[in-house]
C-alpha cells in the first residue's frame, strides 16, 4: 500500500495542488449523503477530504479515481467546501505518483500526442463534416462550431455533430471549424488531475483561436463549454462562450428557426451535470423540446438541479466502470418508469453512456436516445 507520508507535507501538497479548501470541511458528512456512487456502492467522501486534510489519502485505492464531479456534493455542502478541487488536487498527487489507472493513461497519453482522447490522427478531424458543405473558420467569421472530440471522431456522437451544423445552416448562420486547427478542450484532463496537460492542450487552443481572428465559440459539449468559459481565461483566453442549446433557443425566440414537423412521443430530458449544476443552464434546452409540434415533455425523478450524473465526468468517460455501478443504467430505468420514449440529452459523454446502457439493458425497443439537436433538425 502506497500511502502519502503522514506528515504535513503530504496536507500541504494537497492543498499546493489546489485543495485548499479541506481546511473549511468539519465532517458533517452531507457530501456522502448525495454523492450517487452511493446508490451503487459505498464511497465516503468525507472520509477522503479528512484524510486529505491529514495527509494520509492512500493513494493506490481506487476510491481516488471514482468522483465523477457532478457538483450534487458541493450543492449540498453547508461549508461551500468546493469539493471537486480537493478531488482534482489528490489525483494531481497521483498522476505525479505515478498511480493513474491504465485506460486514463492510455486516454491521457493519447491527448498528449494527437491532441484527443481517441488516438485518431489530427487531420481527421474535420472529417465528420464531409459532404455538408460546412466551411473552414476564416477571419470575420461570426461563429466557431466546437465540435468536442466525441462527436469530431465517435461514429455514434458524430450525429449530435452533423445534426447541430444542419440545423446551424438551415437557419443561416454564418459559421466556420477549425478541423485539425484545435484540439481537445482537455477538461477531463484537469479534472483527472493532469494540469500540465490540461494547460498545454488550453494554450494550444488559445493560440490556434486568437490565430484565427475568433472571438465567439458555440460548443456541443457542456465540458468543452465550461472549459472555454471558465477555465481558459485563467491562461488569456476570454472568448464569447455559448452552448448550442443556449444558441438554438435563441433562435427560436428570433424566429430564424421554425419547427414545423410533429413529433408525437413522449420525450424526458436529462440534464447533464456541466450544463445544469456547473452552469445553471436548464431552461433553454426545455424550450427547443417544447418548441417541437406534438412533443410531450415529461420531467425524470431526479431533475434540472437534482439530476442524476450520467458517470462519464472527471474523466470517468474514460475507465471501465463495472456495469453494476453505472447511473446510466439507473437513468435509463427512470427513464422507461416515467413512460418516455426518447430520452433527449445535450452532451455527448451522456449521450455514449446511455446508448451503452441501453444496449446492455437490451431496452432498445422501448426507449432511444437523441440529442436535442437531433429532435430539432428532424423537426425543421
Ligand atoms: Fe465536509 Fe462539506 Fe462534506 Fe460536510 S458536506 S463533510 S462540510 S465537504
Amino acid at each position: 500500500m502506497t500511502v502519502i507520508n503522514p506528515f504535513k507535507e503530504a496536507a500541504d501538497a494537497i492543498i499546493e495542488a489546489g485543495g485548499e479548501p479541506v481546511k473549511s470541511c468539519y465532517q458533517c458528512g452531507l457530501c456522502t449523503g448525495i454523492c450517487p456512487w452511493n446508490l451503487v456502492r459505498s464511497f465516503l467522501t468525507q472520509r477522503l477530504i479528512h484524510q486529505a486534510q491529514f495527509g494520509l489519502v492512500d493513494l493506490e485505492n481506487e476510491d481516488i479515481w471514482l468522483c465523477a464531479t457532478c457538483g450534487a456534493c458541493v450543492e449540498r455542502c453547508p461549508r461551500n467546501v468546493e469539493i471537486i478541487d480537493i478531488m482534482r488536487a489528490i489525483r494531481r498527487i497521483g498522476v505525479l505518483g505515478g498511480v493513474t489507472p491504465k485506460p486514463l493513461r492510455t486516454t491521457m497519453t493519447s491527448l498528449g500526442t494527437v491532441g484527443n482522447p481517441w488516438g485518431e490522427a489530427q487531420e481527421k478531424r474535420a472529417d465528420w463534416a464531409k459532404g455538408l458543405d460546412v466551411k473552414m473558420f476564416t477571419k470575420g467569421t461570426e461563429l466557431l462550431f466546437f465540435p468536442c472530440c466525441t462527436p469530431a471522431y465517435d461514429p455514434r456522437a458524430r450525429r449530435m455533430a452533423i445534426a447541430g451544423a444542419k440545423v446551424l445552416k438551415k437557419a443561416g448562420v454564418d459559421f466556420g471549424i477549425l478541423g485539425p486547427d484545435e484540439s481537445c478542450c482537455g477538461e477531463s484532463a484537469r479534472k483527472a488531475g493532469d494540469e500540465a496537460l490540461f494547460e498545454s492542450l488550453a494554450k494550444n487552443n488559445i493560440e490556434a483561436f486568437t490565430r484565427n481572428g475568433v472571438s465567439k465559440i458555440l460548443t456541443l459539449s457542456p465540458h468543452c463549454y465550461h472549459a472555454f468559459k471558465h477555465e481558459y481565461p485563467e491562461f488569456g483566453g476570454d472568448f464569447d462562450v455559448i452552448h448550442y442549446t443556449q444558441f438554438l433557443a435563441q433562435l427560436i425566440d428570433e424566429g430564424k428557426i421554425k419547427p414545423t414537423k410533429e413529433l408525437n412521443k413522449k420525450v424526458a430530458y436529462h440534464d447533464p451535470c456541466y450544463l445544469g449544476r456547473h452552469n445553471k443552464i436548464y431552461d433553454e434546452p426545455r424550450k427547443i423540446l417544447n418548441s417541437i409540434p406534438g412533443l410531450e415533455l415529461i420531467e425524470l425523478p431526479d431533475s434540472g438541479p437534482d439530476s442524476l450524473c450520467c458517470g462519464g465526468g472527471g474523466g470517468r468517460i474514460w475507465m471501465e466502470t463495472k456495469k453494476e455501478e453505472r447511473f446510466s443504467d439507473i437513468r435509463i430505468q427512470q427513464a422507461i418508469e416515467v413512460g418516455a420514449e426518447v430520452l433527449a440529452v445535450s452532451c455527448p459523454y451522456c449521450l455514449l453512456n446511455f446508448d451503452d446502457s441501453l444496449l446492455t439493458m437490451e431496452k432498445g425497443d422501448v426507449l432511444e436516445i437523441r440529442d436535442i439537436s437531433e429532435l430539432l433538425q428532424a423537426a425543421i
